[in-house]
């Protein structure tokens, strides 16, 4: 902490083994003998170590000790705001019940829904304090949350408040996003039409009116809501000044990747049955690939998002926990890089890439966020071993060994 008057000090980060800048998948990008300089929150510069100990003399050491240095990871893609757990249905799941079986029993999200009604704000900060702890723990610094487990007016807001609220309390960056188009909700069974035009009309609106979201989100596929619908609440969205985002293509092809670049989006998300024609309307297009290969894997899917065709195609991957909790109780985007690389064919350097500066395109975050580069925010992970490649590859233990944000040590 600095005096008015005084500049802040520097701090060095020296003798990582590596020195991982995320700028992308390039072994280039994979530096040996550096150090990191950081000032007021912000990386000042980074190079060759010797160089940077001699141009900063009185610079504060933090010692790297051999371990590998990266950028904080951005998860983008997350619903993190909710009440119980549902590891009653995890269990029916698991004894063969199917999906449509346990919905009709009351569970899925709609079971999420009528939970997050009941509980007041105050709860959910509090349930959701708990929740975001371990994904900073993780080595995660920047946190999207969706709403959409209110699906009405009040409970939407209820939800973008509890994430304004966390964000201000620090030290995660929470990126809110409102999601009133997840799914109908009981009140408006068999009025879908109805539910849409409140969305567009209402919820938009007030979100929009006390800024409590970036970005407007619809899940769209089959039986949830179609094409016409989505673009009638991204487009309400967009006029209020929300960029769109979409939850795409996951278990059927039905055009969901080709109207998110369509729409301008920021990320089509999930694509595990993207069509050839939404690769290659993402690669010509500013709209990131979203991949969450944590929730097939949980949901004990045999098929996973084509990464390498959306790789090679040339569009920009990010990979993203979708922390849940029906699909996806893991807050963990390690667990999610290890499934990338084993099921989907990425290389751990991609997948480490993916899940830092892809995260941040995701986001549309400034375009140094996300990676180690001279001004970008000093978001910084340090690793418990000395070759990255083990961030993968190591599953199932906690390799974050300590976590800066905006160059304050906070795990
Ligand atoms: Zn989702």
């Amino acid at each position: 902490v600095s005096r008015p008057g005084e500049s802040p000090p520097t701090h060095l980060f020296l003798h990582a083994s590596q020195v991982v800048t995320c700028r992308a998948a390039r072994d280039a990008e994979v530096l040996t003998d550096a150090a990191v300089a950081v000032r007021d929150g912000r990386i000042l510069t980074l190079g060759p170590a010797a160089a940077l100990a001699a141009a900063h003399p009185d610079a504060r050491r933090v010692e790297c000790a051999g371990r590998v240095l990266t950028p904080g990871l951005i998860d983008s893609h997350t619903h993190a705001v909710f009440g119980r757990w549902r590891a009653d249905e995890y269990a029916l799941r698991a004894r063969g019940v199917p999906y449509m079986e346990i919905a009709r029993r009351g569970g899925g999200i709609n079971a999420s829904v009528r939970d997050l009604r009941q509980r007041s704000e105050d709860e959910l900060v509090e349930l959701t304090r708990q929740r975001l702890a371990p994904m900073l723990e993780l080595g995660t610094t920047t946190v999207e949350i969706k709403s959409g487990y209110g699906l009405g007016t009040e409970d939407e807001l209820k939800m973008l408040r509890v994430v304004r609220r966390l964000q201000e309390e620090g030290p995660l960056d929470l990126v809110p996003t409102f999601l009133g188009g997840h799914e109908t909700p009981p009140d408006y069974r068999d009025r879908k039409d109805e539910y849409v035009e409140l969305v567009a009309e209402e919820m938009i609106p007030a979100v929009a009116a006390e800024g409590l979201a970036r970005f407007c989100d619809v899940f769209m596929e089959p039986g949830v809501f179609d094409a016409r619908q989505t673009r009638r609440m991204l487009e309400a969205g967009l006029r209020h000044g929300l960029t769109p985002k979409l939850h795409a293509d996951e278990l059927e092809p039905s055009g969901g990747a080709e109207l998110a670049a369509a729409l301008g989006a920021a990320s089509a998300d999930h694509l595990g049955r993207v069509s050839e024609a939404g690769i290659r309307a993402l690669a010509g297009s500013d709209t990131v690939a979203t991949l969450l290969p944590a929730t097939l894997f949980f949901l004990g899917r045999k098929e996973y998002a084509p990464a390498r065709r959306l790789l090679e195609a040339g569009a920009t991957v990010a990979l993203a926990s979708d922390f849940n909790p029906g699909s996806s109780p893991s807050p963990s985007l390690p667990l999610a890089m290890t499934i990338a690389c084993s099921q989907m064919g990425m290389d751990p350097l991609e997948a480490l890439v993916a899940a830092t500066r892809g995260g941040a395109r995701a986001l549309r975050l400034p375009h140094d966020a996300g990676t180690l580069s001279p001004g970008a925010a000093a978001d910084l992970v340090l690793w418990d071993t000395a070759d990255y490649r083990e961030i993968p590859y190591r599953y199932g233990v906690r390799l974050a060994r300590h976590v800066w944000k905006r160059g304050r040590k906070v795990v």
